[in-house]
This record gives C-alpha cells, structure tokens and sequence, in this order.
C-alpha cells in the first residue's frame, strides 16, 4: 500500500517513518523547499549560528515515550528557557516568580509572605471572572497584571485582554520560589544538530521518499491508497467556506557583534514597543561558540491569505466555522488531519510527536482490523 503524506513537518515525517517500518510505501510532499516545517533549523552562512527560522523552538515534555523516539534521531542537548522580560523600564525575570515579585515591589519577602502579600493585591471583589483581564485582575491585582500581562497579551492577539475569554488564564500564573524554568517538564533540550537534521533521520527509511516544491493536487490522492493531511484544514477544501483565523509573525532579522541581549528571549511588556520579544538565536545552542549574533524582533498580527498561519485563534467565530470544516473532513474517504494545520489547534513538539505516532499505530491497527481510519484522531 501506499500512504500520500501531505507536510514534511514533525507530523508527516513521523506517521511516514511508523508506517514504512510497518511496511508501507510513504510518499512525503511539502511545498516548501525544506523540510521539518515550522520547527526548521538552518545554520547561518554569514556567522555559523544555528537559526530558528521560524520562531525559536525549546523540545520540551513529560512523555518519557516521546523524549526515547526524539533521542532515537538526534543527540539532545539539555536546554532550560529562562526568560527575561523588559517592562517599565527594569528587566525581571519570568514566569513572573518570587524574584519578579521582590524585585518589582522592591522587597525582600520569603514565600509566604508574597503569597499574602498578592493575595492582598488581588481583587477579590470579581467572583465569577469572564475575560482574561478579570482573571489576571483576580489573580494577580492590577500592578502585575499591567507589567506583565496586560501589553504584551495585547500584542500577541491583537485585541484588548477584556475581549479574550478568562479560560485563556486557566491557574494561578505566579510561582512563589526562584524557579525561573520556563517549562514544567521533566525533560527538556536542543538537538545538537538542530531539528531539520532531525527530522531528516526520521524520514530517512528506505520506504520514505520526500519531494519538496510540491503542492498537495487531488490528483495524487487517487494514487494513494491512504492520505494524511498535515496542511491547513480550511486549505484541503479551498478555503470554500472561508478562512479559519490566525495570527502569523513577522521576524525582523538583525545582526550584532558580540552579544547582543545576553539571552535566548527577551519579552517586551510595554504597549509602547510595537515587538512581543527578541530572540537571539546563538543563545539556543550555548554550546557553540560564534563572535556574531543574528536576532529577530518578533511582531503578531492577523494572518492574511498569503501569510504563514502560526496560532490558530479560536474564538468563538472561528469555532463556528471549525466545525462546518470537521464536517467536511469527516465526510471524505480515506483522509486522515494531523498536525497543528490539519487539526488547528496549537501543538508542541511533543504532543506533535504523541498523536503522529498514535495515528500511525491506530492506522496500522485498522488495516488489520479491516475498519474505516477515522478523518480526525484527536477532535479539533
Ligand atoms: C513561533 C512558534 C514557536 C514554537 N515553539 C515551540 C517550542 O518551543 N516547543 C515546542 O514543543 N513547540 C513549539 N512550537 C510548535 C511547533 O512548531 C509544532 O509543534 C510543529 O511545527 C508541528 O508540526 P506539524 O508537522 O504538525 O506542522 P508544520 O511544522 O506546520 O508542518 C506542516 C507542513 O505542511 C506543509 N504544507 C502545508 N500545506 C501544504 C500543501 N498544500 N502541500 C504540501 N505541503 C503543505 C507545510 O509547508 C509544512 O512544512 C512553536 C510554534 C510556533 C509557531
């Protein structure tokens, strides 16, 4: 048999590399001319820094699964996030923590006493928040809320935090001790080599091929006897009944000599500068060493039509129109959605990696079982 895998990204190069070993012809295609999608990783020419193209990428999870199947193609690198925050004028440390706290309120309490002390700041007079802002408000009190939230949630999604849901903010965003891992996951790292390679040695099997340039036709659907779609929903059907929303980014590449910023990410809380963040690159393999740097300043707008789709929006608008998608979906033969784009929900790695080799096991299982592959492994 053989599979029609569209999206050389983590989704498509994992069901592909679980089918072929299972024995199944894949035929990877993608419409870029590289592949690993979002997560592509390409040294620059200019200064040797390993580039993030698409947006820095920290391979963090619980799944000990996962982090084996990850470790199989690539040497991983421990890496932690820590983040730093430039807002009113200081530099704090994030996720806001006891050192933000003191430092923002110039104190020096233990944990308890900042417990009570937010806990004092907090209003508690919103019983049942309704929006974002509500819940930070309820959560955090309005000095935390306006430094740390406020901006550059306005930024990120364009819309004032009153306008987004309170489930957005779903726990307590504080932590009450010095930890500043940005991630609370058991394990964390960069592959040395960067994801590109990676994924590179999971679509390396004798029973892959990978054609790049090249766009999905429904002609070559017919040669398939199975089809995973990893590409934008709305996009298998032409858009036909509109566009689900997103936001995309735009990178504002510079180079610095030296050490620009003297971390990976620096966010900017301020509503008056117009970029959420700046990476810097180099500082993603601090293994390397390299005397130039290569930043972006990261901008989020609406996505047109001809932008890349990076967070799906899902409000209540975009929901609507999902669900007349998943219709659609679910009405095709042989398709099965994957991945981020195919299922339009924002994925990490990890959980990339989770449902792509789930869908790959559960395709296996229904060719011997004789059933149907469902359109959807995981509801949008
Ligand atoms: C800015 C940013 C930062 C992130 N940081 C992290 C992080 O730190 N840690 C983490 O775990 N995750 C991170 N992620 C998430 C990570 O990028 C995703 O988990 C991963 O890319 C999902 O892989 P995918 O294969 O589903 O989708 P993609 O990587 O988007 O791959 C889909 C592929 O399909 C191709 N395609 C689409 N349409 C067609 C078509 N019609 N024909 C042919 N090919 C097509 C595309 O070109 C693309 O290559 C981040 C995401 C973003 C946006």
């Amino acid at each position: 048999m053989t599979l029609l895998i569209v999206g050389a990204g983590l989704s498509g190069a994992v069901i592909a590399r679980k089918s072929a070993e299972k024995g199944y012809y894949c035929r990877v295609i993608d419409s870029r001319p590289h592949i690993a999608g979002n997560c592509h990783t390409q040294r620059d020419a200019g200064t040797g820094v390993m580039m993030h193209v698409y947006g820095p990428h920290i391979f963090h999870t619980d799944d000990a699964d996962v982090w084996a199947y990850a470790n199989r193609f690539a040497e991983f690198v421990p890496f932690l996030n820590r983040v730093k925050t430039t807002a009113q004028g200081a530099v704090y440390s994030l996720p806001v923590n006891l050192h933000t706290i003191n430092q923002f309120f110039g104190r020096t309490m233990g944990p308890d006493e900042a417990r009570a002390f937010i806990d004092s700041k907090a209003d508690r007079s919103i019983e049942n928040p309704r929006t974002f802002e509500e819940q930070a408000l309820r959560f955090v009190g309005r000095e935390l809320y306006e430094a740390f939230f406020k901006g550059y949630t306005e930024k990120q999604w364009g819309c004032l935090p009153s306008e987004l849901p309170a489930s957005i903010l779903k726990r307590l965003p504080l932590r009450f001790n010095y930890d500043d891992n940005y991630f609370a996951h058991r394990f964390q790292g960069i592959p040395r080599d960067g994801y590109t390679a990676m994924v590179s040695a999971i679509l390396d099997h004798p029973r892959i091929t990978v054609e790049l340039e090249t766009a999905y036709n429904p002609a070559m659907a017919e040669a398939a006897d199975h089809v995973f779609w990893s590409g934008p929903l709305d996009g298998f059907f032409d858009y036909r009944l509109g566009r689900l929303g997103y936001r995309t980014l735009d990178f504002e590449r510079f180079t610095h000599d030296g050490d620009y910023q003297g971390c990976a990410v620096m966010n900017y809380g301020d509503p008056d500068v117009p970029w959420t963040r700046i990476t810097e690159h180099k500082h993603f393999s601090p293994w390397e060493n390299h005397q130039g740097s290569i930043c972006y300043r990261e901008y989020s707008r609406p996505a047109g039509d001809e932008d890349i789709p990076y967070y799906p929006i899902r409000l209540v608008k975009e929901k609507s129109l999902l669900a007349r998608y998943v219709d659609l979906a679910r009405a095709q033969d042989k398709t099965t959605f994957v991945g981020r784009l195919g299922t339009y929900r924002y994925l990490d790695m990890d959980v990339t990696i989770r449902e792509a080799l789930d869908t790959a096991a559960a395709f296996v299982a229904s060719q011997t079982g004789g059933q149907a592959m469902p359109a959807f492994m995981v509801e949008p």
